[in-house]
């Protein structure tokens, strides 16, 4: 049960949202999926005097095409971005990691812009977003603003976001066509959160060649990791990305789930599969 008493809105236009924050400021919470808000409340972690769901508005759930670009609504549901013909066309990587997250009820209701503004570093979209070079529109009464996910993702659970602002889309640049693309979790049980995980993406003459790591640290980290596969696809180069996994997640966190040197030796293993995967999806031509 929710203690606090809280005044909810619904507003049925991004306007009529971007006006209510603008009056309420830090004292209002947005509520997308509320997979993360709703249990937040009742744990009395976070007590909002204006909750304003944006359940309600239109225009803020679609997939539009833009020639080398897919623009995604910050309202897609997980389900949507697992299963939308295009997303899985262009942005193999991205529907992968969504297909994964949590259970049924948890795709069916939480949404993309809601996973990225929690910004819990082990979500499976920090990864895949980071590794695929997204783009985040952020638009608030005073305008709006784009930004890479290293300047969205500031801190563990903390982005750049102000208070007023709304994550409205993210737009990704598509994967090439034949690209391979492979996300890998270590997951205590299936429907658990990832404790690491490791997205790659290798585009045909390996542009691009990326693979991203999350849960090591506050914010994903990605690496190129064309030079290595240039000189073979064998085990030495796989060696190789594993062993800048392991350096790159330097200041893996300790918490209930693992020690530090724990998920850093996973982020080894991680990268290393998820780069595996993927060069064996690209042999395939991309098809899964
Ligand atoms: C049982 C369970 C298992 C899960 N497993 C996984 C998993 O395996 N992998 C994974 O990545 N995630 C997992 N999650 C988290 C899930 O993906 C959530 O959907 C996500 O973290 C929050 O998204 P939401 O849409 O529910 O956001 P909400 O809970 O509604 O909001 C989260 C926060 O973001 C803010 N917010 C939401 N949308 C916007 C916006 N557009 N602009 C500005 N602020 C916004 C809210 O105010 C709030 O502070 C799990 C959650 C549960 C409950």
């Amino acid at each position: 049960m929710i203690a606090g008493e809280f005044e909810f809105c619904a507003p049925k236009t991004l306007a009529e949202a971007l006006a209510l924050l603008g009056t309420h400021g830090s004292a209002c919470k947005l509520l997308a999926g509320g997979m993360t808000l709703v249990p937040v409340m009742t744990l009395g972690l976070a007590q909002p005097a204006v909750v304003v769901s944006l359940n309600h508005l239109s225009g803020l759930d679609g997939v539009e095409d833009a020639g080398g670009v897919l623009r995604l609504g910050a309202m897609l549901r997980h389900a949507t971005v697992a299963k939308h013909p295009s997303i899985r066309e262009h942005l193999p990587l991205l529907a992968a990691a969504a297909a994964g997250i949590g259970d049924v009820q948890v795709r069916h209701r939480g949404t993309l812009g809601g996973s990225l503004v929690h910004a819990e570093p082990a979500a499976d979209y920090l990864s895949a977003t980071a590794t695929l070079g997204a783009r985040l529109c952020v638009r608030s009464t005073r305008g709006e603003r784009w930004l890479t996910t290293s300047e969205f993702f500031v801190d563990v659970m903390t982005t750049a976001l102000a208070p007023d602002e709304i994550l409205t889309a993210i737009e990704i640049p598509k994967q090439p066509a034949g690209s391979g693309s492979a996300h890998k979790t270590l997951r205590r049980v299936e429907g658990a959160f990832p404790i690491v995980l490791a997205s790659a993406a290798i585009g045909p003459g390996l542009a691009p060649a990326r693979v991203g790591i999350g849960g090591v640290g506050p914010r994903p980290v990605v690496l190129d990791v064309a030079d290595e596969l240039r000189r073979g696809a064998g085990d030495a180069a796989l060696a190789a990305i594993g062993d800048r996994a392991f350096e790159a997640a330097q200041h893996a966190l300790t918490d209930l789930n693992g020690s530090g040197a724990y998920r850093r030796e996973m982020a080894r293993v991680y990268a290393k599969r998820a780069v595996t995967a993927a060069l064996a999806n690209l042999r395939a031509g991309g098809r899964s």
